[in-house]
């Protein structure tokens, strides 16, 4: 059998299915970058409408994850040069 596995996205930590990143990770990010990480990918799970509107909610929900994902790694390069935030 299969087991389903996921990674955090900064480093390679094992995670839930349903995270995008380690508690670490997820904390070093806004928290405007994390409610738009959540929603976009709630709008996008919820959507029931037509297909065609699909695409421009992924697109949102990638968009979000790439900023929230660019913050983390930011936050955890300044973090090991120990450079203060
Ligand atoms: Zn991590």
């Amino acid at each position: 059998m299969k087991t389903m596995t996921n990674t955090c996205a900064v480093c390679a930590k094992p995670i839930g299915i349903s995270m995008l990143m380690c508690a670490k990770h997820w904390r070093m990010v806004p928290l405007d970058k994390q409610h738009a990480v959540v929603g976009c990918y709630g709008r996008w799970q919820r959507h029931t409408g037509p297909k065609k509107d699909l695409l421009e909610l992924i697109v949102k929900y990638r968009n979000a994850r790439d900023a929230a994902v660019a913050s983390a790694r930011a936050a955890d390069a300044n973090s090991a040069t120990g450079e203060l935030l």
